[in-house]
């Protein structure tokens, strides 16, 4: 018959034939049926394994989410430590210009950039303490880093600051200018030892044998040597920053006109040359020409009295 699919089951072993007739439209909606059912099933698998797979994913992705915030909290917590091991900085940065006489840097300037730039909300983070967590940790980047930077600028200055001071140091008179021996006569009025009367003496007398050795009691560069009156041999300095020294009454002058001169340099010999009765050294200092008292520019701890 026409439109009929012959089915035939043969076994050999049975000796066993049978067959089946069937309409083609029952075959071929059978085996549509079939085919549906195994590309349905095949579907159904496939969903559930992207599922399974989708879950374990987002399992995964969770656990990293926690631990990316445990971690971001540390780091945070990190920073403000960090913050405040800085603040030991501020604290020296203070002492430091107190010791050498400088204004403080102001607190205000210090904490520049707290409270600076806001970072801008992601949309893609979704939790508020996460997104809290990162603005604070944006925070104390800058304050460290505007801090750091105040830190290095405040150095600099500092180190030129001790430059400077130690240049003006080395250049202010201070020490005996021949150490261990006696003031045997002030700076101030008194008898003349020669005349008798009363006038200003405008120096300081230091009695010591002749040809003990005279120092340079600061840097600088010799201004004059030779006679000068009453004074005898003379020996002046210049330290600059209108600081002068006079050294009279020498037997021996041991430096010549513009050499440099350090501190502690010898520069004379004691002698009693000019108005003078006995060996000794008249000391001057002037100050921009003024003739001060010496005694002021002499370490006090080196200052022996008769
Ligand atoms: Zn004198």
């Amino acid at each position: 018959m026409k439109n009929q699919v012959e089915i035939i089951l043969i076994s050999k072993k049975r000796n066993f034939l049978k067959n089946f007739r069937f309409p083609l439209p029952v075959i071929l909606i059978s085996v549509g049926m079939l085919l549906f059912l195994t590309i349905s099933a095949i579907a159904l698998s496939v969903n559930s394994t992207h599922r399974t797979f989708v879950r374990i994913r987002r399992t995964k992705v969770e656990r990293e989410n926690r631990n990316l915030v445990t971690k971001l909290d540390s780091l945070s917590m990190s920073l403000k430590r960090a913050r405040m091991l800085f603040d030991e900085h501020v604290g020296q940065d203070n002492r430091e210009r107190t010791y050498w006489q400088m204004a403080h840097i102001h607190p205000d300037i210090w904490s520049m950039g707290i409270g600076g730039k806001q970072v801008e909300r992601s949309p893609h983070i979704m939790n508020k303490n996460l997104e809290r967590t990162i603005n604070e940790i944006h925070e104390s980047i800058d304050v460290l880093k505007g801090k750091y930077y105040l830190r290095q600028t405040s150095l600099r200055e500092i180190q030129t600051q001790i430059e400077e001071s130690e240049y003006l140091w080395s250049h202010m008179p201070s020490i005996h200018p021949v150490p261990g021996r006696r003031i045997c006569s002030g700076y101030g009025y008194r008898v003349d030892p020669i005349a008798g009367d009363i006038r200003m003496h405008w120096g300081i007398d230091i009695g010591a044998p002749r040809g003990t050795i005279i120092l340079a009691t600061a840097d600088g560069v010799v201004d004059f040597t030779g006679w000068v009156g009453g004074y005898g041999w003379t020996v002046v300095v210049d330290h600059g920053f209108g600081f002068k020294t006079a050294y009279a009454h020498c037997q021996r002058i041991l430096v010549k006109r513009r050499e440099l001169v350090k501190r502690g340099q010898a520069i004379a010999r004691v002698g009693s040359t000019g108005r003078s009765i006995s060996p000794h050294l008249h000391y001057e200092v002037r100050v921009s020409g003024m003739k001060i008292n010496p005694y002021k520019y002499i370490n006090t701890s080196s200052i022996i009295f008769d």
